[in-house]
């Protein structure tokens, strides 16, 4: 195993201050890193997508846990922490220098499987987490996403129903995918600190349910989540046949949006979609 100098001696002599414009919240502990990078299990031989490495802390651990790792970064400063880090692991990792929001990850990863990991600022992330779940074609290249987010933003994946913090995020990440929290992180974990707490959830791809447009269900759940307060009649109105629908799955549509399963919502879909 490569001898590594310690997280903060690297960003010390790469004079990596952490940017408040790039987000960048650092995690020195190289224990914790080990143990988020063992959440999608043995990583031995495997490709993984990490956007936002930074100086290099969670490559660190994804490359001690054997995974063949590609990392997309836009900080240009962070290069040659990454580079160095790249020679202690010779051929395992891969930098690619740019903004994963405009790049092709299917694309950078060679149309191969891969695992994602990342702890990205909390906006690029969500963006990311939004554009991984959508889209009609399923399954995906990634085999599982591994991601931080804001503890509240979590919550909101993971969320069940009749929970306030259940809605659109919630229904996009479970139709067709098992989401869950799989690790919450204290804010003094990071430097420098961020505001609120964090915690990372994982998800993995499921098989997709017939008959069910993605686009139809996202407008679905906008329409009906739009107006959260109001009963399904009223906020579905604008979505033609969705009320009808609603009939024809027995849903009463006195019923407010929070309160329907993420299947109810995959059942109105798949009617609307015929
Ligand atoms: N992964 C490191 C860690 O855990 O210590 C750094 C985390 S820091 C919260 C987020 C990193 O994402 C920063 O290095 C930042 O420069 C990078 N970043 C921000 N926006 C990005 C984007 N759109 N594409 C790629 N990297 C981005």
């Amino acid at each position: 195993m490569a001898d590594l100098p310690p997280l903060r001696e690297v960003i010390a002599r790469h004079g990596l201050s952490a940017s408040k414009a790039l987000g960048q919240n650092f995690l020195f502990d190289e224990q914790l890193l080990d143990r988020i990078a063992a959440i999608p299990g043995d990583l031995a031989g495997k490709k993984v997508l990490e956007v936002g490495p930074g100086p290099g802390g969670l490559t660190r651990a994804l490359l001690r846990a054997g995974a063949e790792v590609t990392a997309i970064e836009m900080d240009s400063r962070c290069l040659p922490a990454l580079a160095e880090l790249g020679e202690a692991f010779p051929g395992k990792l891969k930098v690619i220098q740019g903004d994963a929001l405009k790049l092709d990850h299917a694309e950078i990863m060679g149309g191969e499987p891969f695992a994602v990991l990342s702890n990205l600022p909390y906006n690029v992330g969500t963006a990311l987490f939004v554009r991984w779940l959508g889209g009609e074609s399923w399954p995906p290249l990634w085999t599982s996403l591994t991601l931080m987010f804001q503890q509240e933003v979590a919550q909101r994946i993971a969320a069940t129903p009749d929970n306030s913090a259940y809605g659109r995020l919630g229904v996009l990440a479970q139709w067709r995918s098992a989401a869950k929290m799989a690790m919450k992180v204290h804010r003094s974990a990071f430097t420098p600190p961020p505001k609120v707490m964090s915690a990372i959830v994982h998800v993995e791809p499921r098989e997709m349910p017939e008959g069910v447009s993605a686009r139809m269900l996202e407008r679905l759940t906008e329409a009906a989540f739009g107006q959260r307060r109001k009963m399904l009649r009223q906020s579905l109105k604008g979505v033609p046949g969705a009320v009808e629908a609603l009939e024809q799955v027995g849903i009463d549509s006195q019923r407010r949006a929070e309160t329907l399963s993420v299947d109810d919502f995959v059942k109105l879909a798949r009617i609307l979609s015929a």
